[in-house]
């Protein structure tokens, strides 16, 4: 099963549904139909509208800086707006994490002055009464359902979440970001420890599952901070691997996987005619069944998506763009020209190299 679902795109922003909140709107859509009852499932798209304009807020402001959004990802207690670059600078983040909690206590607002308005402010009592009477109840959902979505977010500082970013930034203010780094991440950590006991201890799955997210999500901030440091200074030009070895994409996968042999390189880009078409690597001939080597061409399984770097770039830069792109080699192109390969395993080996002369 896949994690994400595409399903739509706002401002040029792919939006995705994670398999949890899906899950969940099936679930409760299911449970409406069943019971009669619309209240679930108008409850559930109400959350669901919450949590993209919250993203939406944050990304609009993050745009406003020149970070390019590449993907919302949509979970049940908040999203993911996949930034380019979080910007390493505090003032920056400050304004974006706050954007997207700012924007659910700006509706919160306006919902209560419109039930103020019709005398119906007091509907919003008992509070976590989420029951659907009338029509007017949906007024009071979706102020609750607002701050909710925007307190859980803002007031928990616990670095992937709002809360943590706007801990970071304040810190970065005196620390500089990587310090701010380290102790943020330190406390996201106790944090989900925490929430995961006591959801383990309620018990309360949801808990359990925003614990997970929040202790990878803090551990892989901490590790690209550490890379983003180790690796400062240094270009793609300084790491990558000059003597590059073109395949043509009419030779056949048995005659690639004897160059593959010979060379001992996991990445190969192809040519056609001299010019660069795609690449292929080990994990794009492994997944061709062996009998049909000698009758398939590298241009048939190749990837034609050209992920390019230029060698002047920052070696963090690189490191950042195969993660967020899911791939483990990067096309180092100089004014058009191919002039070498830049890995995963060449940077984790520098970072490896560096770590044994520091020690
Ligand atoms: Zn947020």
């Amino acid at each position: 099963m896949k994690d994400n679902y595409r399903i739509s795109s706002i401002f040029g922003i792919p939006l995705e549904l994670h398999v949890s909140f899906l899950l969940l709107l099936l679930f409760f859509l299911v449970y409406s139909l069943i019971t009669l009852n619309p209240g679930p499932f108008i409850y559930i798209v109400m959350l669901f509208a919450t949590v993209t304009l919250h993203e939406l807020s944050h990304s609009l402001v993050a745009m406003r800086y020149g970070v390019k959004i590449s993907k919302i990802t949509l979970l049940p207690f908040g999203g993911i707006a996949a930034m380019e670059e979080i910007p390493r600078n505090p003032r920056k983040e400050l304004a974006i994490a706050i954007a997207g909690p700012g924007f659910n206590f700006a509706v919160a607002a306006v919902t209560l002055l419109l039930l103020a308005a019709i005398g119906e402010a007091g509907r919003i009592f008992p509070f976590f009464d989420m029951r659907i009477a009338e029509p007017v109840d949906l007024l009071s959902l979706f102020f609750k359902i607002n701050l909710l979505l925007g307190a859980f977010n803002l007031f928990i500082p616990a670095l992937p979440m709002d809360g943590g970013r706007v801990l970071r930034s304040l810190l970065a203010f005196r620390l500089g970001f990587s310090a701010a780094t380290e102790i943020a991440t330190g406390i996201a950590r106790m944090i989900a420890i925490f929430m995961a006991l006591l959801g383990a201890f309620m018990p309360n799955l949801w808990l359990i599952f925003i614990a997970f997210f929040v202790y990878i999500g803090a551990t892989q901030e901490g590790e690209v901070s550490k890379v983003h440091l180790m690796l400062s200074g240094l270009k793609v030009r300084d790491l990558m691997s000059a003597d590059v070895v073109a395949v043509d994409e009419d030779i056949t996968l048995e005659e690639f996987a004897e160059i593959m042999f010979s060379k001992k390189h996991m990445g190969y880009p192809v040519v056609r005619d001299g010019r660069l078409v795609g690449i292929i690597t080990f994990s794009d001939l492994s997944r061709v069944p062996r009998e049909k080597w000698p009758s398939t061409r590298v241009g048939e399984v190749m990837t034609k998506r050209l992920l390019t770097i230029s060698p002047e770039e920052e070696a963090s830069e690189a490191f950042m763009r195969m993660a967020r792109a899911g791939v483990g080699r990067l096309l180092v192109v100089d004014e058009g020209r191919l002039i070498g390969i830049i890995s995963k395993t060449d940077l984790l080996r520098t970072l490896e190299l560096m770590r044994l002369m520091r020690d």
